[in-house]
């Protein structure tokens, strides 16, 4: 058998067996109920619970043996309507406060489908959906005032995108040789910063790319929960002093716990001054940027090396959207891309398009999330997505005049962007113990009423309930219901 006839014969055989349907026109109306019943949920989120506990048989239905035979599509689509979406986390809902996710919307929801139906992979190519990732770097670039050389990366979330920028740090530091020798070869003991109001994964990044926790400095917060900078140049000097190199610095635009935003503009003086690589780690801050109000705070972020920054959160984005920016380019390349790289990239034909993004990041296979943020942008405008930040800050605010305006609650941190903590201190004294014990149940209670779900965390010591505004749908009224619920429960626990 020559070559091509092995080839017919494949496809043949694909073409008698594969998971496409017989009936087209069943699969589209089955489509089409799909697509209802999804909407039709996104329409009636303001009447539906939060969240609510899930049932053990519920859970249960999960624990199936691995299914050999076919179900019919309509069928699974019943499943996923009965057990898996009434039971969901609710961050799409109005009254969905907690932590800091996004809401997702429609316009998002239907160009995830395109994507998924088009099922292209970006690792490289020379393909269209890779100028739309290009697009949405381009975009990037004009946000923040970075230069054209600068490259980006759809990655997971904020997470990925912050190791991304110690590992570009680390060979900016070290030189390339780095990739082949390690860590341990290298005479140069590397310390990175950042303050204590950073994300975790500021912490894992620093873990995972070998450079030891012991080696990140954690600076203190001052009154407005900002790095502490006298403390920060106090730290790099004794570092030196011991023969340490300091390599990193991850300042933050937006801090998890309570919204605040370091002193950027600073941080870059003393960055430059000390030959350090500038890392933002703007998860949900920097998307600030769109709103006139809030850009001028974020003064400084034009001078990173990089920001980590995420389209799942302020954005609303469908989960996943994370994205790293790199000012310069050709070190991100380097950081990641093999030597060979060049010559294995063709200049023509289906295998061109260089470079590729797989040469700027750990993944090779990677799905189309810039399609999703390029509809959500391209749909609902930049400017309207910077209405949207301004709304949730105000509705912080909102909170905020109502909570001091309560002698029964009382605030726990400055609100610097849309993230409020506050909490039940009731009209008599109580222990700290006594008041962490008290808030920390409101807060269960609250998720089990499927009203409201905020979230909690702790500040010195003291357990605050954090409403973080980030969803587009939190309105008005829903502050007004946590408010009014936090009253009750706390009446009724601290007696
Ligand atoms: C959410 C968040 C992260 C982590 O981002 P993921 O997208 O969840 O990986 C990091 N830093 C801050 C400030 C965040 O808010």
């Amino acid at each position: 058998m020559s070559k091509s006839q092995t080839d017919l014969s494949a496809s043949e055989n694909t073409t008698r067996n594969t998971l496409d349907p017989s009936d087209w026109q069943a699969l589209r109306e089955q489509g089409y109920r799909m697509l209802d019943d999804i909407i039709d949920h996104m329409s009636a989120l303001h009447d539906k619970p939060v969240w609510q506990p899930i049932p053990q048989a519920k859970r249960e239905l999960f624990t199936e043996p691995l299914p050999h035979g076919p179900s019919s599509l309509a069928s699974a689509h019943q499943r996923f309507m009965e057990d898996v979406l009434p039971y969901s986390l609710g961050n799409a809902s109005p009254g969905f406060m907690g932590w800091v996710v996004g809401g997702g919307s429609p316009v998002g929801m239907l160009a995830e489908m395109l994507a998924s139906g088009l099922n292209a992979n970006l690792g490289g190519r020379d393909q269209m959906p890779l100028e739309v990732e290009r697009q949405i770097l381009q975009w990037m670039r004009e946000l923040f005032s970075f230069p054209e050389t600068a490259s980006g990366l759809f990655v997971t979330g904020a997470s990925m995108a912050n190791m991304i920028s110690v590992l570009v740090a680390r060979n900016n530091m070290l030189g390339q040789s780095v990739r082949r020798q390690g860590l341990a070869d290298s005479p140069k003991k590397l310390v990175a910063y950042t303050s204590a109001g950073a994300h975790g994964c500021i912490m894992q990044a620093i873990d995972l790319c070998g450079i030891g926790t012991d080696y990140l400095r954690v600076i203190e917060l001052d009154d407005q929960y900002q790095m502490n900078l006298v403390q920060l140049k106090q730290t790099i000097d004794n570092d030196r002093a011991q023969g340490l190199t300091p390599f990193f610095i991850a300042g933050s635009a937006g801090t998890v716990d309570v919204g605040a935003i370091d002193d950027l503009d600073a941080i870059a003086d003393i960055a430059a001054a000390e030959n350090l690589w500038f890392h933002i780690d703007g998860a949900f801050g920097a998307m600030a940027m769109l709103s006139k109000k809030i850009a001028p705070r974020l003064k400084g972020i034009e001078r990173a090396d990089s920001i980590a920054f995420d389209f799942h959160k302020w954005l609303q984005v469908p989960y996943d959207a994370g994205f790293i920016i790199v000012r310069d380019g050709s070190l991100h390349h380097d950081t990641f891309a093999s030597p060979a790289t060049y010559l294995r990239r063709e200049t023509r034909g289906l295998a061109g398009g260089s470079p590729w993004p797989c040469d700027f990041g750990p993944d090779l296979s990677r799905g189309f999330r810039a399609l999703k943020t390029w509809f959500t942008i391209k749909v609902y405008g930049a400017d309207k997505l910077g209405s949207i930040i301004d709304k949730t800050c105000d509705l912080a605010q909102y909170l905020k005049i109502k909570v001091d305006a309560q002698p029964e609650l009382e605030m726990r941190a400055p609100v610097a962007l849309n993230v409020v903590c506050f909490r039940y201190r009731g009209n008599h004294a109580a222990t700290v113990e006594q008041l962490n014990d008290v808030n920390a149940n409101i807060i269960a209670d609250l998720h089990e009423s499927g009203l409201v779900a905020p979230s909690a965390t702790s500040i010195h010591g003291h357990i605050a309930i954090r409403a973080a505004m980030i969803n587009h749908r939190i309105e008005q009224r829903n502050v007004d219901i946590l408010v009014e619920q936090v009253l009750r429960l706390g009446r009724l626990k601290l007696l």
